[in-house]
């Protein structure tokens, strides 16, 4: 049996994370492999912000007018330095946020992807030339950096969205303030640690990026400070209900990325054999915490009695154990909390006339401190309450539909919108679900899962998910702003719309 709290002291050390940092604090870590603690992290709070908005204020100062080129070199450096620490970053996300070893090293390279993106990005960062009426001028736009950006992370994603949010910021000439989840500090500490030593490699100024750990005040604090000219924040719509209003009252720009309830549509000509793997991986993927995990199977009449079945089977021979060991396929849930919410919600679908198949505690005796479960697959006779909900638990719901404007209705007739999916063969029924009258979602895939986004696409959600657009396409707008240029160098002075003024 793993030691974890061995484990996560020896990877720690490795990636240069001083034991202060998490020996004696407050704020006690546990894995979710075992529940045994792996460190004690010192909390910080709203005057730990303000020190930190002061460092990232004044090394914008500077940071703003390095040519993005050679900002880039430090996300290439960056890139670099992740690309060794790979494994060890990989296994303590495992230690500490519970996944899979492949999904623990997928999600550091999709960092060392992101730097790759950012670095790309860095001579990239264009404007327009727009024609203007007004002969003997030039109208073009600029994009310029924004100031410090805070940026608030989920648990599901402990250092993934970090590097999402940081590189762009980076290149683009921004400086970072980062508050990630308490339930996960250590992976933190290590790309802090990662981050500190590369930039002072390089001599680059402190405070470009720096990390806050501490609770929902320590988050607060950062949301109301105006010097935090971005607020990007990740995590439940309950979160992002807190946060919008009040980053909005003082005109903050807000990248909100928020909570999924993500649905697939399986058409009677789908390739089932296909659907059933992308089901799997995008249900039970992450012990079904994340946020484009599949919550919703709107299947077919035709193809329904062929589909269920199997995937109940599939489902029952899913190996569910340590996250560690080779194998396996579903680990744990992060803490005792995810699991009550799991249960509660598979009792409130049988009360909604659901058929629930699996679902209950596994490994209890392995691990009784840890929350092992089997994925459950819960056949719903209506798209009911629970089923517009999110719970952050593998708990798939599966519905039938008849006609293809029933099931897109269906689809689109949850409050969140972040990913969907439809399986088919025919041409029409996929453009349609692509198409203005089709599936609501930011992430609208064809004969793939709603899971697993890769970093060339712009990464986000309509609707409660909060509208936020991050990682790839242009998302880089998002970190910086516009301004319009115009320029004369006629000796004249027409004005716009013809209008005259003469003295
Ligand atoms: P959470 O909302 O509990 O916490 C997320 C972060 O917000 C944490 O750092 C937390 O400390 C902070 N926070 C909470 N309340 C706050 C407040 N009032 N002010 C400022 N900060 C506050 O979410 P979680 O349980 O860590 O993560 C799971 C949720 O995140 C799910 O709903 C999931 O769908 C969502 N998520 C969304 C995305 C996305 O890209 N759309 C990605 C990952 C996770």
């Amino acid at each position: 049996m793993t030691d974890t709290a061995a484990e996560a002291r020896s990877v720690l050390q490795r990636l240069g994370v001083a034991p202060a940092a998490y020996k004696d604090g407050a704020l006690e870590v546990r894995s979710p492999i075992d529940g045994a603690v792996i460190g004690r992290v010192a909390m910080q709070g709203p005057a730990e912000v303000s020190d930190a908005l002061a460092r990232a204020e004044a090394a914008f100062q500077s940071w703003r007018s390095v040519p993005a080129p050679q900002r880039g070199e430090l996300v290439r450096r960056l890139g670099e330095e992740l690309r060794r620490h790979k494994a060890d970053l990989g296994r303590l996300v495992s230690l500490e946020a519970g996944k899979i070893v492949q999904e623990g090293l997928g999600e550091v390279q999709e960092m060392i992807d992101i730097c790759d993106f950012a670095v790309g990005l860095s001579r990239q960062l264009y404007g327009l030339t727009i024609a203007t009426e007004r002969p003997g001028h030039r109208m073009m736009e600029t994009w310029h950096p924004m100031g410090p950006v805070a940026v608030i992370t989920a648990f599901n994603f402990p250092v993934a969205v970090w590097s999402w949010n940081t590189m762009l910021a980076l290149v683009c000439g921004d400086t970072v303030v980062w508050k990630p989840s308490e339930k996960t500090p250590l992976t933190a500490l290590a790309c802090q640690a990662i981050f500190d030593r590369t930039a002072a490699d390089m001599g680059l100024t402190p405070g470009l990026a720096s990390l806050v750990i501490g609770g929902s005040d320590a988050g607060m604090a950062l949301v109301d400070d105006p010097r935090a000219a971005i607020v990007s924040a990740t995590g439940s719509t309950r979160m992002g209900r807190a946060v919008a209003p009040r980053v909005a009252a003082r005109f903050g720009r807000s990248i909100l990325e928020l909570g999924g309830n993500n649905g697939m549509i399986i058409a009677p000509s789908a390739d089932l054999t296909l659907a059933e793997r992308g089901i799997t991986f995008s249900a039970v993927g992450t012990c079904g915490q994340r946020c484009t995990t599949l919550r919703r199977i709107i299947v077919h009449a035709d193809v329904y009695d062929r589909l269920v079945p199997r995937l109940a089977q599939i489902y029952g021979r899913l190996p569910i154990g340590n996250p560690l060991d080779d194998g396996t396929l579903i680990g744990p849930l992060i803490d005792r909390a995810a699991f009550d919410g799991m249960q509660a919600a598979l009792a409130q679908a049988k009360a909604e006339g659901g058929t629930v198949h699996g679902g209950g505690r596994a490994l209890a005796d392995r691990f009784p401190d840890a929350f092992y479960v089997a994925p459950a697959l819960v056949e719903m006779p209506a798209q009911s309450a629970i089923v517009r909900h999110e719970t952050f638990a593998p708990i798939v719901y599966v519905l039938r539909y008849s006609d293809l404007d029933e099931a897109i209705a269906m689809h689109n007739a949850v409050p969140q919108g972040l990913a969907s999916a439809i399986f088919t063969n025919d041409l029409r029924e996929a453009e349609r679900f692509m198409s203005a009258a089709g599936s609501d979602c930011g992430i609208v895939n064809v004969n793939i899962g709603p899971s697993g986004a890769e970093i060339g696409g712009a990464f986000g959600g309509e609707k409660e998910t909060g509208g936020g657009r991050e990682s790839g396409s242009d998302a880089w707008k998002g970190y910086m702003r516009r301004a319009t240029n115009t320029i004369n160098y006629s000796t004249a002075l027409p004005l716009a719309q013809g209008i005259r003024f003469d003295i």
